[in-house]
């Protein structure tokens, strides 16, 4: 296993800033995210907060934004005011997104002339929260809108010129998908994000014993590229989909190629750049609301040239481009290409991967099995000469 001796390459400006505002109307029984309910009081020290937290970051990073995206939680359940104070914060010290601000919108908590007020304040970019455009399965969901809501708020949100991205959940039992998905399409959004419903552990949800069946999951996967691609849809991420190449999220498309990006806000994670020559790039991960209003560090995770490279795998292969590997390589300081020869021709062999010139994809099985691919690089780092394939044989298939 050889090493290049390049110097990771990225650029220590970072372009790209998320914002996590935890407060919602209500909590969703399936939602894991960091989330609580309002209280004014709480909202009030958020901002005060909020304020430190980036003029502190922009006094140690060079901080010159591409994209900015304020999610949660539900950030437009902010009044006025409280938006605008907090806009005013972000512009004065880490400035605003030259090419993308995406605002995180609930369709119960859309006007016309919050509408109106948001693009104002600049944002231009809304990713709304429908969901489904079917009543019962929005119940089920727990959600406080309804099927008419989310129609007239992507109309109000597009009206006042925002590019919309619709975000679908798939795979709920009885949901019917081709109506949802149809209806998303009507209303003439450029952006749809469709996920999986998830029941994650310590959620409503998992202590309800709600399951998911897996041919659900499998249908909506299918479906979904189906009905969407037949619609004029490029699928360019594993969950996501774009009228236009201009229409996909610059922002997630950051995260997916690897690149810096601050997180501010409770429970807000960021990557950063080596903070000295010699230094490792790390995560770090704000605590929840009540330790980061304490002014509490965050959990800082330094990555190895191996995580970087795990981390772009996870990432990079769920875009549709793939990964370049010779930047991966630059990047970590690995020669990946070299290093992982016998694993990429395994998955390669099983289908699972394309390896072509110096960018490797997934197949579209291998997005259905992306936990099983990147597991295999895993396992191959962590065995080392004692794996099967560094000794010259293949690994046997095993479900992700
Ligand atoms: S609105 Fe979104 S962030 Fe808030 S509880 Fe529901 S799923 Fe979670």
């Amino acid at each position: 296993m050889s090493a290049v001796r390049s110097a990771p390459v990225l650029p220590s400006t970072i372009r790209h800033a998320y914002i996590h505002v935890p407060f919602c109307p209500s909590i969703c029984p399936y939602c894991d995210f960091h989330v609580l309910e309002r209280r004014g009081d709480l909202v009030e020290r958020y901002l005060e907060r909020i304020e430190e937290e980036a003029r502190m970051l922009a006094g140690q990073y060079d901080v010159q934004l591409d994209t900015l995206y304020l999610g949660g939680g539900t950030p437009s359940f902010l009044r006025e005011g409280e938006m605008e104070r907090l806009t005013a914060s972000l512009r004065r010290h880490i400035g605003w997104g030259r090419l993308e601000n995406t605002l995180e919108v609930n369709p119960g908590t859309v006007s016309p002339a919050r509408a109106t007020h948001w693009r104002g304040l600049g944002f231009d970019r809304a990713s709304v929260g429908v969901q489904s455009l079917h009543d019962p399965t929005l119940r089920f969901l727990g959600r406080q809108h309804t099927a008419r809501a989310a129609r007239e708020a992507v109309g109000q949100l597009m009206g006042e010129g925002f590019r919309v991205s619709g975000d679908l959940i798939t795979a709920v039992a009885g949901q019917p998908l081709e109506g949802d998905i149809a209806g998303l399409i009507a209303l003439g959004v450029e952006h749809v994000s469709a996920y999986t419903l998830t029941i994650e552990p310590g959620t409503p949800f998992a202590r309800q014993g709600v399951t998911v069946r897996e041919e659900d999951e499998e249908q909506g996967f299918l479906q979904t590229e189906a009905l969407l691609t037949a619609a004029g849809f490029g699928r360019y991420e594993v969950s996501n989909y774009a009228r236009s190449p201009e229409a996909q999220s610059r922002h997630n498309r950051a995260y997916w190629t690897g690149e810096y990006f601050l997180g501010l806000g409770p429970g807000g994670a960021g990557s950063y750049p080596p903070s000295s020559p010699g230094e490792r790039p790390f995560r770090r991960t704000n605590p929840h609301l009540h330790g980061w209003l304490a002014g509490e560090a965050g959990e800082v995770e330094p990555l190895s040239p191996q995580d970087v490279v795990t981390d772009a795998l996870f990432m990079g292969l769920r875009l549709k481009g793939g990964l370049h590997l010779p930047t991966l390589s630059r990047r970590s300081g690995l020669d990946v290409a070299g290093r992982y020869a016998p694993v990429i021709a395994e998955q390669v062999r099983l289908g699972l991967l394309e390896h072509g010139g110096d960018t490797l994809r997934a197949t579209p099985q291998g997005w259905w099995l992306l936990n099983r691919v990147v597991t295999a690089f895993l396992e191959y780092d962590e065995q080392g000469a004692a794996h099967p394939l560094a000794k010259g044989g293949t690994s046997s298939p095993k479900r992700a």
